[in-house]
């Protein structure tokens, strides 16, 4: 029997032991050191961003954007319902209400022609989600937030590496945060960034990562003391976990290009399912390009799901589904609402698969899913 190819699997590139050592030999483990400092360095100067915040998740960046935009009880924040939780509770957790609206049908990302109907007096901003590291219409969703005063922010959680009408993913709204959690392409196990690219947010974004002191101020020499100024939490990662993932950083183009190689194998050799029904993800449009990070299906029905999940595993191939959608979820009905409703969200969401997709998958490998995702659906008669 085959062995089992795993949906997904951290791959370590080599240099992170020796960064690890050399942390561990500076003496100095806790946040804000060397490491931390080369990760951010390294995230401004690819993004063009002003400042780049290291923090221990892309959960912890969402959740500083809403303490940054001082969301207040009853605010109102619209977002995909297709999105991981993180993105509404960042929301939540503030008291705010999270407005769900619906995605457009072929890049599974927010429909910007759905966001106006959406918002209300109490509206105060929005969050594009890059789903699968797709870069939705940033220029249509900022004509909307100017036109009716809205913060536009990013979940690029997914997106490190893609790009939109030739800027990095993570770069085109006032604030977005990226996640380095094992799952996505470039990790530290878990780690993320608050990428700050209205620099009016960095002054009071360095006390709130400093637990809400001017720390920052004192070690530039710019205060006497430091002392509590400002709400503020615990939102470094450790030296550590910076020494990882600066191993990584300096990897991504190599780690982005082996995913799209396996994007476009999986989008070539699955080409003839789409005459019996099966959507694939489209390739990026104009002089867009994606980083590879995941690579789904849709199936015809819902109701085959289980079924195609089941004989992939039985293949020795694991498949996964995604999100289950927010909107209708207990916490999203307690906490949120869907003014329109999200029919497609419901829909799509039901019928996704995704492929395995990481750095160790072989092109023997791919043949193999390819195969079996063909002959299952056949055998299923899709
Ligand atoms: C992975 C992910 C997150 C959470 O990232 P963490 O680093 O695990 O906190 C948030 N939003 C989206 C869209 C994600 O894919």
């Amino acid at each position: 029997m085959s062995h089992r190819l795993p949906f997904t699997s951290p791959l370590p590139v080599g240099t992170e032991m020796e960064f690890i050592t050399d942390a561990i030999a500076r003496q100095k483990l806790s946040g804000d050191g060397h490491y931390t400092a080369l990760c951010e360095r390294w995230l401004e100067a690819r993004l063009g961003a002003p400042r780049a915040m290291l923090m221990h998740s892309c959960t912890a960046a969402l959740e500083a954007m809403f303490l940054l935009l001082d969301l207040q009880p009853g605010d109102e924040v619209i977002l995909p319902s297709f999105t991981f939780t993180s993105t509404a509770n960042a929301v939540v957790l503030r008291g705010g209400v999270p407005v769900f609206v619906d995605i457009d049908p072929t890049t599974l990302n927010l429909d910007v022609g759905k966001i106006e109907s959406a918002i209300t007096s109490k509206t105060r901003a929005v969050i594009a989600v890059h789903y699968a590291g797709r870069v939705p219409d940033m220029e249509a969703i900022n004509a909307l937030g100017r036109r009716h005063g809205l913060v536009v922010l990013e979940d690029a959680a997914q997106s490190l590496g893609s790009t939109h009408r030739g800027a990095p993913a993570g770069t085109h709204s006032a604030l977005s945060a990226i996640s380095f959690h094992d799952t996505k392409n470039v990790i530290a196990g878990e780690a993320g960034a608050l990428v700050i690219n209205d620099k009016t947010y960095i002054e009071r974004a360095e006390i709130l990562r400093e637990k809400g002191t001017n720390r920052r101020a004192f070690l530039d020499g710019l205060t006497d003391k430091y002392t509590w100024i400002d709400v503020g939490s615990s939102l470094l990662p450790s030296e550590i976990t910076a020494a990882f993932l600066y191993g990584q950083l300096l990897e991504t183009d190599g780690i982005n290009a082996r995913r799209r190689q396996i994007w476009q194998s999986y989008h070539a050799g699955l080409q003839r399912l789409q005459d019996k029904g099966v959507g694939l993800p489209p390739q990026a449009v104009g002089n867009d390009t994606l980083n590879g990070h995941l690579f789904h299906l849709i199936l015809p029905r819902a109701q085959m799901r289980s079924e195609f999940l089941r004989r992939m595993a039985d293949k020795n191939v694991q498949c996964t589904f995604h999100y289950v959608p927010l909107h209708s979820a207990p916490a999203g009905l307690r906490f949120g609402r869907a003014p329109d409703g999200c029919p497609l969200t419901e829909d799509f969401a039901a019928r996704l698969v995704r492929l395995p997709l990481h750095g160790r998958l072989t092109d023997d490998d791919l043949v193999r899913i390819i195969n079996a995702t063909v002959s299952v659906l056949e055998e299923m008669n899709a």
